[in-house]
């Protein structure tokens, strides 16, 4: 074990001097075995969340209806849960009533999975593992604490931990556990769109999201959470894409680089409308009919459904909507600037991310883009030159227009503004306030 945290042994030696147990717990536990530093440790204590208010300064109650509390010493801020039982699960999710209890092995086997039910002694260095914890990790198995039917009925989101953990770890889920999931993947129904939510994230943010979403696929829980998906089985797509459309999502979500959920969802989702897009042109072969438009409405369901935030469900369909550029070297400068415009300087990356995926996920390879690092190239020429690229860089604003052209706010204050980034786009050295307004005034006395 490498070195511990000088404050996590300062917690434990303080418990242990008041007659109380603490150990390191959970996923933290899990990584040291596997020879991972961990990102942050979970404590378990035989201390009451009362005992543990009294013996530390400051102790905020984060999760007190489960019995966690959390420990700030200086800047250092520790989660720890006191020993528990849980019982009755009537609703598929919640225990009913959890209890306290002094014992650490009662507390072990709550947990869900044997690879989660280890403790370590921070003091000691001692760990214990009741359920075969470590030997299950060196196999790379996820295998339920008890009988996976009881465990799975007693909360349905362990359902999805357990392909989450899948994903992660690269671990695969052993045939009892696996079996009982698919028995109860209709409890899934049961379980808050918040939680789902949580989970799906980390498979797609995981090394490896195809895994997640195929054991979604082949335990029957993914009809429940994103059918849409499914429809994309064996939709083909022609030419030179290797798989249907459904493989090809799966592939391109797998291949974003970076850890970037906004990347990931647009990718996962990006082409979802072509099932519903498809023609066939005589003589002509496959074409899909404004699969971009179709792809982000659909899109935008379902991360409403999820209950993602409202700004990652707009950056999203942003990124969708725009995914279907096929630049060649003669764009003009204007044009690159036009698109600029039009995507916003901000999601720029985003979208270049995107579209290298969309490209690898069409074989499942990482050939190399050199059209799209040209695409990047031209961008970033632009975005050296400053021009003007939003109507707030124009060297007039919507007062001054009112002013001198003498019009009434409205809409033709937007119109013009409009024209006249259009203008300035075309041809930057237009952007100064004495051309502007006479543009801006000759258009208003032809159209108005
Ligand atoms: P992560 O690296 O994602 O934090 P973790 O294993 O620490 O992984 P947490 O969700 O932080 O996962 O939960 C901490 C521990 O609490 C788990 O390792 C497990 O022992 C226990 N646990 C969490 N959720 C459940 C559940 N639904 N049923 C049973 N035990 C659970
Ligand atoms: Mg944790």
């Amino acid at each position: 074990i490498k070195k511990l945290p000088e404050t996590l042994i300062e917690i434990a030696n303080t418990l242990k001097k008041n007659k109380h147990q603490c150990y390191i717990v959970g996923g933290a536990v899990r990584d040291i075995a596997m020879g991972k530093e961990p990102d942050d440790y979970d404590l378990a204590s035989s201390a009451t969340p009362e005992e543990i208010k009294k013996i530390f300064k400051k102790v905020i109650p984060t999760g007190i209806q489960h019995g966690t509390v959390t420990i700030l010493i200086k800047r250092d801020k520790y989660e720890i849960t006191t020993f528990r039982e849980e019982e009755g699960y009537t609703d598929l999710r919640h225990p009913d009533k959890i209890r306290y209890t002094r014992s650490l092995e009662t507390d072990l086997s709550r947990r869900d999975f044997t690879i989660n039910a280890l403790a370590l002694d921070p003091i000691t260095e001692e760990i214990y593992d009741l359920y075969q914890g470590y030997a299950d990790i060196k196999k790379k198995i996820i295998k339920t604490v008890g009988q996976p039917d009881k465990r799975f009925e007693e909360d349905a989101l362990r359902i999805l931990r357990a392909i989450r953990f899948a994903a992660q770890l690269g671990f695969t889920i052993e045939k009892e556990t696996y079996k009982a999931i698919k028995r109860h993947s209709k409890n899934i129904q049961q379980i808050s769109w918040e939680r789902i939510r949580e989970e799906f994230t980390k498979v797609l943010l995981s090394p490896s999201p195809s895994l997640g979403i195929k054991l979604m696929e082949e335990t029957e829980i993914l009809q429940y959470i994103i059918p849409e998906l499914l429809t994309c089985k064996n939709i083909s797509q022609g030419k030179a894409h290797r798989f249907d459309v459904y493989h090809h999502l799966l592939a391109s979500c797998d291949l974003v680089e970076k850890k970037d959920i906004i990347i990931k969802l647009a990718a996962l989702f990006h082409d979802i409308g072509k099932p519903i897009t498809k023609i066939e042109i005589p003589g002509k072969g496959l074409a899909f009919y404004d699969h971009d438009k179709e792809s982000a409405k659909i899109a935008k369901k379902i991360l409403k459904r999820l209950k993602y935030p409202n700004s990652t469900i707009e950056k999203v369909t942003h990124l969708i909507q725009n995914h279907m550029i096929k630049y060649t070297e003669d764009w003009t400068d204007a044009a690159i600037r036009r698109h600029i415009t039009r995507i916003g300087k901000d999601n720029l990356d985003q979208l270049l991310e995107l579209l290298k995926a969309d490209r690898w996920g069409i074989t499942g390879t990482k050939t190399k883009v050199t059209d799209i690092e040209a695409l990047r190239y031209r961008i970033n020429t632009e975005l050296n030159k400053s021009n003007a690229l939003t109507i707030k860089d124009l060297k007039i604003n919507g007062n001054t227009l009112q002013e001198t052209l003498e019009i009434p706010a409205g809409p033709w204050i937007g119109k013009i503004l409009k024209y006249l980034m259009e203008a300035v786009l075309d041809d930057p050295k237009l952007n100064t306030k004495e051309k502007l307004i006479e543009i801006a005034k000759k258009y208003y006395k032809k159209y108005n």
